[in-house]
């Protein structure tokens, strides 16, 4: 048995021990959290939705109506009528035949990629992917299969040379962890010549990217449904709700809910959720204004950190993460932060490769330009 109090004590020695802690109130750029107040820069609520009113009112009023839980799985009694409308309203929207909504986006990459390969089959996976692809690639049993980060060359490579039955590239489309994006036109001409699904992982960027908010599709202009791709927007980030929806053709669909374990195996989410999530999408869709707002904090950040000892990796997305190189450094960073009521997490290996320690400061239309001053500010005092 593992001595888990010597492996914790490890933990502390190398500065890996994580903690969490206790938010009180709503997520948003001012929360609580252990009984003190910040600005933050630590959640993905990139729109700044997930305390509107807006959401919280629509699942107050499905939750009068029609209960807190779905009670059954989907395919038993418990696919409601709100599910239902909510995957049609968010297929339509990033302009895909159908779609299915996961209990979160951890589940759907499970349920989708162990649906379509199995251990005949082959996983062409980026690797920075999100921890959640890796697992479903490891559980599908499939041959797991690494590119260099978007590196195209080296993934053509690798399906070249196999042999699989099935083959599937899976990615995030915005890099969690980097802020920047998957090249998505190439990866679908690559599957398109090899015989691949492509799936995109898009949860941090649906809602953000694109003028209308449709995400990754929209913002590389792909209009023309492919049978191949497959599309996942998550719904606890920018949309503020708690989720996930597939999407894809109509087969493509069909066949999930037929064998996405995930799916089939698991309680639908309480069907006020859906109700929350449709209010977050006509917002996405009615008010672009929360975009350009991110896109004038994101520029201002930018021009701000040019005079920082560190850099910001490469991204044009909400994520803009300072690279800082050692774990003790990145910590002493964030506590400094933290010391002048400000949050912004120290993402240290294994999120993040050995020597690779940042600060992953994410933006929101929740912030002001004054927010972002602040932070800037604070980050020159402690340089
Ligand atoms: C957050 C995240 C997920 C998991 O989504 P949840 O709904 O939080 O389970 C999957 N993929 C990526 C790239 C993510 O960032």
């Amino acid at each position: 048995m593992m001595d888990l109090a010597a492996r914790l004590a490890e933990l502390d020695r190398l500065g890996l021990r994580r903690r969490r802690r206790v938010l009180d109130g709503p997520q948003g750029s001012r929360v609580r959290i252990d009984g003190r107040d910040y600005l933050s820069f630590a959640s993905n609520d990139y729109l700044g939705l997930a305390g509107h009113p807006a959401l919280a009112e629509a699942a107050r009023a499905a939750a009068a109506e029609v209960g807190t839980g779905a009670g059954a799985a989907h395919l038993v009694t418990g696919h409601h009528a709100l599910h239902d409308r909510l995957e049609h309203e968010l297929a339509g929207f990033v302009g895909l035949p159908a779609g299915l909504l996961f209990a979160t986006g951890y589940m759907a990459n499970l349920g989708v990629v162990g649906a379509l390969v199995d251990r005949h089959g082959a996983v062409f996976a980026d690797k920075l992917n999100h921890a959640s692809l890796v697992d479903a690639a490891r559980l599908s049993r499939a041959d797991h299969q690494r590119y260099r980060h978007n590196d195209l060359d080296h993934l053509e490579q690798l399906l070249r040379a196999s042999t699989a039955q099935d083959k599937l590239i899976a990615c995030d489309a915005v890099f969690s962890m980097d802020g920047d994006l998957a090249p998505v036109p190439e990866l679908l001409a690559l599957a398109q010549r090899y015989d691949a699904w492509l799936y995109l992982d898009d949860a941090h960027g649906f809602g953000v990217l694109g003028a209308g908010g449709r995400g990754i599709l929209e913002h590389y202009g792909i209009t023309r449904p492919d049978a191949r791709l497959i599309y996942l927007a998550t719904l606890g980030k920018a949309a503020g709700v708690s989720g996930a929806c597939v999407a894809g053709s109509a087969d493509l669909i069909e066949w999930l809910v037929n064998k996405a374990r995930t799916y089939v195996y698991t309680t639908a989410t309480p069907p006020m959720l859906a109700a929350a999530a449709s209010a977050s999408l006509a917002l996405i869709a009615g008010e672009p204004a929360r975009r350009r707002h991110l896109a004038r904090l994101i520029a201002r950040l930018k021009a701000g950190a040019a005079g920082l000892p560190w850099s910001l990796l490469p991204s044009e997305t909400a994520i803009q993460p300072l690279l800082v190189g050692g774990n003790r450094e990145a910590l002493r960073l964030a506590d400094g932060l933290a010391e002048r009521a400000i949050l912004c997490p120290a993402i240290r290996p294994p999120t993040v490769p050995e020597g690779t320690a940042r600060l992953r400061i994410s933006l929101s239309a929740g912030h002001d330009e004054a927010d972002v001053d602040r932070l800037v500010a604070a980050l020159a005092e402690l340089a």
